[in-house]
């Protein structure tokens, strides 16, 4: 049988996973990243250096796969359609158009019936004038935001004026949740319209980063099943191959939030690597390569903590580790404040 040579665009950690579990399953891996120091690199099989849009290198980067996919969001839609006329881009191009734009993504979420937070469009300073209602607020980038980047908390309007923010970008307005809890669903869904979900993930972030996940998430019965469902209703309207994640906010009178989609593999699915018998980047890669899906099944509860700038010091120096803990080092080259440099995983049985 030939060999499945699977692209991937983004070399960040995601990617690196990604080619991992690719290994695995003897499918080759190609990424392609704007940064000559890529991480995914040192994992894959083949690695093309070139910007998003260099037509030439992305025509080759096509010459050497079967399928693509993408490990981030900010991905050029051109670049992921001009692919797609020439091998099978999963998921479809315009599902990452849609969810790279913070309102359009949200007015998708509301045409679902789904609770979002509430949210105005921002295309000016004069906009955030008559708006107190909205506040206290986040203001966000419509684009390329993660990890907190391109957002401004708002207590009052008079603030407005000493946040120097940058209106030669377009934003929304987002009305502060009262947070009680932050949960994400995974799942990951077949081309025969069929799916495997992961159990609802408890996420705690601080300074808007991702900072610890666990299962079990401590929620009622009722959020599990209402946050899966809502996953799933998400799932099948984009018609999504591969794997999708779905973050919530949960508020102080239980009632469940979209947050965000993340239309790929995701930083809270981490512990699927360890917890399940298939993880969140395998099931992705068995979805956009077209190969058997497997009944997931859950081997322990799981916590896993990411290790941001400094905290993969000690764990660079000591990787003793107890046989129940996983340490993962993403390989960057610089630690950076504020930047995932690795994570650990601790399998918790009762
Ligand atoms: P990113 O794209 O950076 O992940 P998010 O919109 O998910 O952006 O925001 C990151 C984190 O900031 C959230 O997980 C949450 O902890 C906090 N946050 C963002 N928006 C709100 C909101 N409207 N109310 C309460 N907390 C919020
Ligand atoms: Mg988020």
């Amino acid at each position: 049988m030939s060999e499945i040579r699977l692209g991937i665009l983004g070399g960040g950690q995601l990617g690196s996973m990604l080619c991992i579990a690719a290994k695995k399953l003897n499918i080759k891996s190609v990424i392609l990243s704007d940064d000559e120091n890529a991480p995914a690199q040192k994992f894959c099989d083949e690695f093309v250096f070139a910007k998003y849009n260099d037509k030439d290198k992305i025509y080759e980067f096509s010459s050497k796969v079967d399928y693509i996919t993408f490990e981030f969001e900010n991905i050029p839609y051109e670049t992921l359609d001009e692919l797609n006329k020439l091998k099978i881009v999963s998921p479809k191009p315009s599902i990452n158009r849609l969810i790279q734009h913070r309102l359009a993504e949200k007015d998708f979420v509301n045409k679902l019936n789904l609770r979002t937070t509430r949210y105005v469009h921002i295309e000016n300073k004069k906009d955030l004038e008559p708006l107190s209602d909205f506040l206290p607020g986040i203001l966000k980038t419509t684009t390329m935001g993660y990890d907190g980047k391109g957002q401004y908390p708002i207590h009052n309007i008079n603030q407005v004026s000493s946040l120097n923010i940058d209106f030669s970008k377009k934003y929304i307005l987002e009305k502060l949740v009262k947070l009680k809890k932050e949960i994400s669903v995974i799942i990951t869904r077949f081309a025969n319209n069929k799916y495997e979900i992961y159990e609802p993930i408890e996420n705690i972030h601080e300074e808007q980063i991702l900072k610890y996940s666990k299962i079990p998430a401590e929620i009622s019965p009722k959020l599990y099943n209402q946050s899966q469902g809502w996953a799933v209703q998400i799932a099948e309207e984009l018609k999504f191959i591969g794997t999708l994640c779905v973050e919530f906010f949960i508020d102080r009178n239980d009632n469940l939030y979209v947050n965000e989609i993340a239309p790929r593999v995701h930083n809270s699915g981490h512990l699927t690597i360890n917890a399940f018998n298939i993880s969140q980047f395998e099931n992705h890669i068995r979805a956009v390569c077209s190969l058997k899906q497997i009944k997931l099944k859950k081997i322990s509860n799981a916590k896993m903590i990411n290790l941001i700038g400094n905290d993969i010091i000690p764990y660079r120096e000591n990787t003793k580790l107890d046989k129940n803990q996983f340490f993962f080092d993403y390989l960057k080259k610089e630690i950076k404040e504020k930047r995932k440099m690795g994570h650990i995983t601790i399998l918790e049985n009762d």
